[in-house]
């Protein structure tokens, strides 16, 4: 957990709220998340609670039996279920009017019909960064992916049209996809830079990338208004869209790290868990960014359910391939049964998954430390997955600086003297170097002062 302790974060709360929202964001976070709820609910008794995102949109009975503090579930996107429900609450109406909620009445869970998909992307307000305290944010490079000076997100679509088995996005975007109008965007990013003099822009979107001829139009917006702002896109995206004309573009906008989710490198697998990609045209596409000078990365899983070791021995292939190509990232996690996606109904129906409690819900995070031999796959015990995955990572990284000994000098530049990073697993090692050097950073957050 990062940033302040709980008792802190209740204290900040202004006695004179009436009305509190809580964001889940993923279920990791459940744990830490009931206990804050629980003890916001000790010190304001008559507080009403709502708390929305994926993890309360997959699970909303169980979150408000697991929380008996927590009031109400907001199910689905969030802006215009909470407009609706403060104005119901504070102006009498009945909430059953309200859509997309799910709360207790008595002994049993009521859910109000569900919410219609924002349709009208661009209508929507951008974030009101100066509302928090977001220089703390930008100091230290907070973000996703890699570490370019003052790290800034932003969410260019909303939801996305497949239905891979082991992701939750059906649940929750339904999977209808809109997106922002290249404008909006532009505008945003050009404010950014002016108010809050950011270095880099960070895309967090599920898949920002699905539409060429919609990335075409932002990147001639990007250039007609002369923006020199690096991007990245870190959250892993669609590889249809990116042939050689979109990633001329890409480069010339100044896209500087681009994540691939090829997500397997076995045929059998990706057609197991529906994720649609043509594995030959991503190689294409990842082989064109390479010659661009684009950092890349591809992002790998293994232990599906129905997994065996040859399927992942394809994979650990694949990443060799991939390490041979000159991909700067290719981790390699172990499956993790979010809820939401189809794996985990399928698991919850075969016992493999029991009681949802907090070993199972830490356990999510925990997939992605390498020492974890805590397995869903029924065909390959969890040692072997974990011999797998480390062999896999120790090639993986092993090959590509063997095969490009100038990326070491990179590396340690990069770590040592720049204090920015070009990969994850640059990354990785400088946020490593720094826990050890430093003080822990839960301290330093909670002496920081919010604005009002
Ligand atoms: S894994 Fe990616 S492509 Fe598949 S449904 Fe989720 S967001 Fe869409």
């Amino acid at each position: 957990m990062q940033g302040m302790p709980l008792e802190a974060i209740v204290q900040r709360i202004n006695p004179d709220t009436d009305i509190l929202g809580i964001s889940v964001m993923f279920s990791q976070e459940w744990p830490v998340v009931n206990q804050l709820i629980t003890l916001i609910r000790k010190a304001h008794p008559h507080l009403i609670i709502i708390a929305g995102g994926e993890h309360i949109t997959a699970l909303p009975e169980f979150s408000l039996e697991d929380c008996p503090a927590l009031d109400y579930c907001g199910l689905g996107e969030g802006e215009g279920l909470v407009l609706d429900f403060v104005q119901a609450v504070r102006s009498n109406a009945d909430i059953r009017q309200v859509a997309g909620l799910c709360y207790r009445d008595k002994s049993a869970f009521v859910r109000t019909e569900p919410r219609k998909r924002i349709r009208e992307v661009d209508e929507l307000p951008w974030p009101a960064w100066d509302r928090l305290p977001i220089e703390t944010y930008l100091s230290i490079s907070y973000g996703m992916g890699v570490n370019q000076g003052r790290n800034m997100p932003l969410l260019a679509t909303r939801g996305c049209p497949y239905k891979c088995t082991f992701c939750s996005n059906p649940v929750m975007y339904d999977q209808r996809y809109f997106m922002r109008s290249p404008e909006d965007i532009i505008a945003e990013i050009a404010h950014y830079v002016e108010k809050y003099n950011a270095t880099f822009i960070e895309f967090y979107d599920l898949t920002a990338i699905i539409r060429k001829d919609w990335l075409v139009k932002f990147c001639n917006l990007y250039i007609e208004k002369k923006l020199k702002v690096a991007w990245s896109l870190p959250s892993g995206t669609r590889s249809e869209a990116l042939d050689g004309e979109a990633l001329a573009l890409l480069h010339k906008t100044n896209c500087h790290y681009l994540v691939y989710a090829p997500e397997s490198g076995s045929p059998a697998t990706l057609k197991e868990i529906k994720k649609e990609v043509k594995l030959n045209k991503l190689v294409d596409s990842v082989k064109s960014a390479i010659r661009l000078g684009i950092y890349t990365r591809c992002n790998l899983i293994i232990g599906f359910p129905k997994e065996t070791s040859r399927q992942i021995r394809e994979t650990l292939r694949f990443q060799a391939r991939l390490a041979w190509l000159g991909v700067d990232d290719a981790p390699i996690y172990m499956f993790s049964p979010y809820p939401g996606s189809a794996l985990f109904e399928y698991l919850r129906g075969t016992q493999k998954i029991g009681e949802l409690d907090d070993q199972y819900f830490d356990g999510l995070l925990a997939q992605m430390d390498l020492g974890v031999t805590r397995t869903y796959c029924e065909n390959v015990p969890g040692k072997t997955l974990r011999r797998y995955r480390i062999a896999g990572m120790c090639m993986f990284y092993g090959l590509s600086y063997l095969l490009r000994p100038w990326r070491i000098v990179r590396s340690l530049r990069n770590i040592l003297v720049k204090d920015a990073t070009d990969t994850v697993f640059e990354q990785r090692i400088s946020e490593m170097l720094k826990r050890l050097t430093r003080v822990a950073p839960r301290k330093q957050a909670s002496s920081y002062q919010p604005a009002e």
